[in-house]
């Protein structure tokens, strides 16, 4: 037997997608601020920083954070380019900032 049913597509709806578009878990950036507090002595969560990967301008609690990994890594939202990375010893800070152009802060927060 030879019909298009022999090579029919599975029907999206019966396909669990969504695990292939999010399969790690994350929060948002606010998950990060604590140990960010200590090295930056500025509120990180209100300023605005720049993708290097896409261009987006985005608050940092708009970002997503990943716990998991060793260290603090944090995603753009967007394109989910690493941003930025911290690692904490017992006596140091291991703090990698080369995914954002830029960081704009208030000054008078
Ligand atoms: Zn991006």
């Amino acid at each position: 037997m030879n019909s298009a049913d022999d090579f029919a597509v599975p029907d999206p709806e019966d396909q669990d997608v969504a695990s292939f578009h999010d399969p790690i878990t994350h929060v948002d950036g606010n998950a990060a601020a604590g140990a960010l507090s200590e090295v930056f002595r500025i509120d990180i969560i209100a300023a605005l920083g720049r993708c290097r990967h896409c261009g987006s301008v985005r608050a940092f609690a708009e970002a997503m954070v990943f716990v998991d990994a060793p260290g603090i890594v944090v995603r753009c939202r967007d394109c989910q380019g690493v941003l930025l990375r911290l690692v904490e010893t017992p006596t140091r800070f291991w703090l990698d900032l080369s995914g954002l152009n830029y960081l704009e802060i208030d000054r008078d927060q």
